[in-house]
């Protein structure tokens, strides 16, 4: 039988974006060379926060967070809203940071710009004798994203939506510039639209097709700790200019970054945490909190984000191929963003008015060829 739409990669964005589709009469297959969340999803931190630096990620986050809170009754345990605590040494970001405070009260949140001792009063086992500011956002939270993944997944099977798992896609079938479905280690499988939702590993499917996106696979990392007797109340951190950051994690940590600045290959790439990086964070937090200066890790782990040259995502039609389309390139924001932008893709399918505009994410917004670095998502500018 020949589906509607067949979404390639059941992480975060294809299941979301399989969930979306679901319940509305159509034939939607959702395909993954694994399960639901082995990708970048289920290895990422899960923190969603509306300190960004432009508008559509503040409201994407936000809606990012209501969507995971909606889904409470298939089964996960909500949103962890513990807050989230920007802090800087450097003099230079402070300007920026109290301009970003105002922007995001102007947006009716809830934010607080702090400089010394108020920096870190509530949150008393955090050092900040070199810190000079920071931004508080009581109302964020964050997520165990392989949950939110799984469930989204699970939600949209419930609603009709076939799920074909551990099936590779080989390549994309055309004719004459009309997709027609997909080649799978299982045989064709036929589709009117097929959206390609496959994260790091979208780019290589789709220049198989000869055509050219800007999609830049990259490794970053995360670790955990052992359960610490004793951890007191901590909101989500994250520290400029060094990029560090944690958040709290059951009985524990979870710490970050060890993000790299330059292009992994998906189909060999590590998937450990390096050794470095342990030795930086212990360094890192003893400093930050002496409390801790004891730390133990449990584990760590890498995986790979998407970088496009203005590091906003790639969500729309392929110009070149009817019936092709692409959701991917978040820029370590996935868990943040995607949901709500899967859901936009879902009413554009659909024929609906999207919820959030998808003209500044057209696919083909840039030069063929466009040379860019990789820079980090998860900043202030
Ligand atoms: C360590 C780390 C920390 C992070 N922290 C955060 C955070 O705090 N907040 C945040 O918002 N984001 C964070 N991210 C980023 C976020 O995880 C990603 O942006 C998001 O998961 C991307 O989702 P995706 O669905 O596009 O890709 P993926 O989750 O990678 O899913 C792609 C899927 O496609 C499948 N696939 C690939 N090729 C094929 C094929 N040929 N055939 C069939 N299936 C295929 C894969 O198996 C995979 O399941 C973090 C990422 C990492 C690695």
């Amino acid at each position: 039988m020949k589906a509607d739409v067949l979404i390639i990669g059941a992480g975060i964005a294809g299941s979301a974006l399989a969930y979306h589709l679901s319940d509305e009469g159509l034939h939607v297959v959702l395909l993954d060379k694994d399960y639901p969340g082995l990708g970048a999803s289920g290895r990422s931190s899960g923190l969603l926060t509306v300190q960004h630096w432009n508008s559509l990620d503040l409201a994407l986050s936000q809606a990012s967070l209501r969507i995971y809170d909606n889904l409470v009754q298939e089964g996960n345990g909500g949103a962890r809203r513990v807050g989230f605590l920007r802090v800087t040494s450097r003099e230079e970001d402070v300007p920026r940071m109290k301009e970003r405070a105002a922007m995001y009260r102007k947006e009716g949140l809830e934010a607080e710009f702090l400089e010394g001792r108020a920096l870190t009063s509530g949150f008393p086992a955090i050092s900040a004798s070199d810190l000079v500011a920071g931004i508080f956002t009581p109302e964020d939270g964050y997520v165990d994203a392989y949950d939110y993944t799984s469930t989204l997944a699970a939600a949209a099977k419930k609603g009709g939506v076939v799920m074909t798992m551990g099936t590779r896609v080989k390549g994309i079938h055309t004719r004459s510039s009309v997709v027609e479905g997909v080649d799978t280690s299982g045989g064709r499988l036929s589709a009117e639209v097929v959206v390609v939702a496959a994260g790091a590993w979208s780019a290589s499917l789709l220049t198989d097709e000869g055509v050219f996106l800007p999609l830049k696979p990259y490794r970053t990392q995360a670790l955990v700790t052992a359960p610490i007797e004793g951890l007191p109340d901590l909101p989500m951190f994250h520290e400029l200019p060094g990029g560090f950051y944690f958040r709290p994690d059951q009985d524990g940590l979870l710490l970050g970054d060890g993000t790299e600045q330059r292009e992994a290959d998906p189909r060999n790439y590590n998937t450990q945490a390096d050794f470095a990086l342990y030795s930086d964070i212990a360094a890192w937090i003893s400093m930050r909190m002496p409390i801790l200066k004891d730390l133990k890790f449990a584990r760590g782990w890498a995986g790979l984000c998407v970088a496009t040259p203005d590091r906003f995502p790639l969500v729309g039609p392929i110009e070149e191929v009817e019936g092709l389309y692409v959701l991917a390139g978040f820029n370590g924001l996935g868990v943040m963003r995607s949901p709500p932008l899967a859901r936009s893709l879902s009413e554009t399918l659909l024929g609906r008015k999207p919820s959030f505009n998808l003209a500044s994410l057209h696919p083909g917004r840039f030069d063929q060829n466009v040379e860019f670095p990789i820079r980090e998502g998860f900043t202030l500018v």
